[in-house]
């Protein structure tokens, strides 16, 4: 595995791969490495000939009160798990080399009004703004991103059909601990109490999955169930849970076609967020 610092650096070796035939795979991340990014470098090294991983924590998705400054790090272990995956490149730029210049601001205008969007402003326009560079610095064929960030998914799509950057956005379904608990650079900042309740958070989406199938079909009823055992069963705050149509993310008022249902809840030192998406048919009877 190369580590490479510098943008023209990557961008003129990997340039000159792909004039060879290579194919491109780019796993971006912001580091502090878990099974969650690795599997994503998995599926990148069995669809690519070279699997490129960035690691950067982009001051632009952070709001001022957010954890920017205390975002975990850790570039060795970080570099040796990369290098385990299959990683060839890992990109690890410095936030001077990425931001040079500012003539520029990218601001997306779909998919933000709700969960994250709507509560951490600003945050998408750094998310499309750091992976327009990237994209333009890697050049990658296939792009992987983990459906535990589902509205990231959603933005990113929306930018890649938009700007029509010529990649393939790759969908990988969320990696979670034996227990439930979605994987998370963010879940060291759980305390121990707080570590054996968050399992709650997928367990009570896992009943909202049952509830559907037994045919319960307004979002209401499922929001509230969801509210009830977050609320009973640990001492996070609930940020918000919402249902959408996935990947547009509007508003939907009965249970049909593909929808998303998506819940932020605050501890003490993390914001823990999960979602599952569930496909149903039209013709499936449903009951209330
Ligand atoms: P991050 O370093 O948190 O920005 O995440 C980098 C990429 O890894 C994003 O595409 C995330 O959605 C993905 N990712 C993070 N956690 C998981 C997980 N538990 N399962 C699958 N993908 C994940």
């Amino acid at each position: 595995m190369q580590k490479m610092t510098n943008i023209s650096s990557v961008q003129e070796y990997l340039l000159s791969e792909k004039r060879q035939g290579k194919k491109i795979g780019f796993v971006p991340t912001m580091g502090f490495l878990h099974e969650g990014h690795l599997t994503l470098a998995e599926a990148a090294r069995k669809e690519n000939d070279i699997v490129v991983m960035s690691i950067f924590v982009n001051p632009l998705q952070f709001g001022p009160n957010e954890d920017f400054e205390s975002y975990p790090r850790n570039p060795e272990r970080d570099a040796a798990l990369a290098a385990s995956a299959g990683v060839d490149i890992l990109f690890f730029p410095e936030a001077d080399e990425m931001y040079s210049g500012s003539s520029i601001k990218m601001h997306v205008t779909e998919r933000t009004d709700v969960l994250c969007g709507s509560r951490r402003t600003g945050h998408f326009d750094g998310v499309v703004t750091v992976v327009s560079k990237l994209f333009n610095i890697i050049g990658p064929d296939n792009a992987y991103f983990g459906l535990k960030d589902a509205q990231q998914v959603a933005v990113i799509e929306g930018l890649v059909h938009d700007l029509n950057f010529p990649v393939n956005i790759v969908r990988v379904p969320t990696v979670r601990e034996e227990d439930g608990l979605a994987k998370s650079s963010r879940n060291v900042y759980l305390s121990e109490t707080e570590r054996a309740e968050a399992p709650v958070l997928y367990s009570s989406l896992k009943d909202a999955e049952s509830l559907i199938e037994e045919g319960k079909s307004i979002p209401q009823t499922i929001i509230s169930h969801i509210q009830n055992r977050i609320n009973s069963e640990t001492s996070g705050t609930v940020d918000y849970i919402e249902i959408y149509s996935f990947p547009e993310l509007e508003d939907i008022h009965s249970l049909q076609g593909e929808f998303i249902i998506a819940l932020a809840v605050k501890f003490q030192k993390a914001r823990l967020i999960d979602n599952i998406i569930i496909k149903k048919s039209q013709e499936e009877k449903q009951n209330v």
